[in-house]
């Protein structure tokens, strides 16, 4: 029997951040993240960036980048044309400044229903964060409904739950905490994201993933071509997979290879 449930390195976890708005605190929260080497993606509405383009790649370098609209309308009080306008129009904008295909969303005030949906995967969209908070741990089953686990402002009890399972193999697997750095005001505010940010740091059993390496993986895992007697691999995409078979050999097939066990 194989099992998908394994990540880049063989860990079993993955903690994932989510910032929506594009706020200058990015700058900050961005240099947490890269002291204690964690990941995260970061919507920006493209009409209301005030930096200029190198100034914005180097504050995201290392980050994705993510669309969240051109102007923060509510998706679902829309008529499609409005949502694929402005769709497109901040992945045009988003692509000029960063240079890479921009295909992440979250959905501004958390608005969206099936014709939104159906709107922003005609412009190409891949998947799309709500705002509907699950308390756990659990993979998207639809990419283009991603409920986070919590607000950052909720994560500290979620943080002990997490790292309680970390040695447990059955469980849902993704911690993925969101929000939006102008919440940070106080000092207060900014150590609060640093706890939560330094607990779940540094630990060989979590992948830190963006929101697009989370759905990149999972969807490379799809094309896994394996045998009928589970013994031939073979990885036809440009990322490196792992599987887990009769529940106790973890199996690394590279990116483009053929491997036999
Ligand atoms: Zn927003």
């Amino acid at each position: 029997m194989i099992q998908y449930h394994i990540y880049p390195g063989g860990k079993r976890r993955i903690l994932t951040f989510s910032y929506d708005d594009g706020n200058p605190n990015d700058e900050r929260l961005i240099a947490l993240f890269r002291q204690y080497g964690v990941k995260g993606t970061f919507h920006l509405n493209s009409s209301w960036l005030s930096a200029d383009a190198e100034t914005l790649c180097a504050r995201y370098a290392g980050q994705e980048v993510a669309c969240h609209t051109v102007h923060h309308g509510w998706p679902a009080r829309m008529p499609q044309q409005s949502v694929v306008s402005e769709t497109l129009a901040d992945r045009a904008a988003l692509e000029k400044i960063f240079g890479y295909p921009v295909q992440g969303m979250s959905y501004p005030s958390g608005s969206y229903d099936e014709g939104a949906i159906a709107a922003m995967r005609a412009c190409g969209i891949l998947y799309s964060r709500t705002t509907k908070n699950t308390g756990g741990f659990l993979l998207p089953e639809d990419f283009m409904a991603w409920h986070p686990s919590c607000h950052h402002r909720d994560a500290l009890p979620l943080c002990e739950k997490f790292l309680s399972t970390l040695d447990s193999e059955w469980t849902h697997p993704l911690f993925y905490i969101w929000g939006h750095s102008h919440e940070f005001r106080t000092e207060q505010d900014w150590q609060h994201i640093e706890k939560v940010i330094a607990c779940l740091a540094g630990n060989e059993k979590i992948w830190y993933a963006t929101n697009m390496e989370i759905y990149n993986y999972m969807v490379a895992g799809q094309q896994l071509r394996i045998s009928a007697d589970e013994r031939i691999f073979e990885n036809p995409t440009a990322i490196d997979l792992w599987v887990e078979k009769d529940k106790k050999e973890i199996i690394h097939i590279p990116a483009g290879e053929r491997v036999t066990v």
